[in-house]
């Protein structure tokens, strides 16, 4: 298993964000978590990024007790709703700057960036800055700067959550076709049912803090382990 969550609870004052969650997650799988607006899948992502720190239960990535590591020393990459890029740097620096801080060879930057940006079909626009991208190509820049570093895990939250729904459908496909070719364990949030079952291999469903179901988009469309996941998904239009 890449990612191990066990028993992670988390309460923010009296409010339980999350209780007892355990999930886990296996190599190079592409993985949903997928439920209604305040089930708490922010912050279980962001505890296994790091980002946050669980009352109880332990994460664990790539075999190895992450639960009190700081979010730089897991080597997980990431993507956001509104993708933090520098403004004065150009889309290929942008791409680059996670090799260029950890003093990656000159020639060796130029390579990997120049193998993502052709992935993410931004070759050309690699000299623009960012402000010069439409939402859809800052956000592919987004995955290809995340992938940069060969992170073990990529996590992204509700990363199309801020684009209209043709760029969505687009870069839904993005991130089937990027997986395909560097598959990355990677978990992404969303409370888009259609989002999830397109495009994950396996969908963890949240609600309330808790799992209510893991499986195949097959399984919890055709089986829902109860009431909830079967209205929730519901018929997809
Ligand atoms: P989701 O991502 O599924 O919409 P979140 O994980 O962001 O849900 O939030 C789960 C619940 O925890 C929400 O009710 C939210 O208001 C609450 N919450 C999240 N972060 C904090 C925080 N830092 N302080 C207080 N409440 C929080
Ligand atoms: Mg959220």
């Amino acid at each position: 298993m890449s990612i191990d969550v066990r028993g992670v609870g988390k309460k923010f004052g009296d409010f339980v964000a999350l209780d007892d969650v355990s999930v886990s997650i296996p190599t190079g799988q592409l993985t949903a978590l997928l439920g209604p607006s305040g089930g708490g899948k922010s912050t279980l992502l962001r505890i296994i990024a790091g980002l946050e720190t669980a009352d109880t239960g332990t994460v664990s990535i790539e075999g190895r007790d992450a639960t009190s590591l700081p979010a730089q020393k897991r080597n997980v990459g990431f993507v956001f709703q509104h993708y933090a890029a520098f403004k004065h740097l150009s889309v290929r620096k942008n791409v680059a700057f996670g090799l260029e801080i950890r003093k990656t060879p000159k020639d060796e930057v130029r390579r990997r960036v120049d193998e993502l940006l052709a992935l993410v079909h931004l070759t050309q626009f690699a000299d623009r800055k960012p402000a010069q991208l439409s939402g859809g190509q800052r956000q592919r820049m987004a995955l290809a700067r995340a992938l940069a570093v060969q992170p073990s895990v990529l996590l992204l939250d509700e990363p199309f959550g801020a684009l209209d729904a043709k760029v969505r459908k687009e870069l839904r496909d993005w991130l089937r076709r990027l997986h395909d070719e560097i598959p990355v364990t990677t978990v992404f949030v969303t409370h888009d049912q259609e989002e999830a079952l397109e495009v994950a291999d396996e969908i963890v469903v949240i609600n309330e803090g808790r799992v209510e179901q893991v499986g195949s988009p097959d399984d919890l469309y055709d089986t829902p382990a109860n009431p909830f996941v079967m209205g929730f998904l519901g018929p997809v239009t």
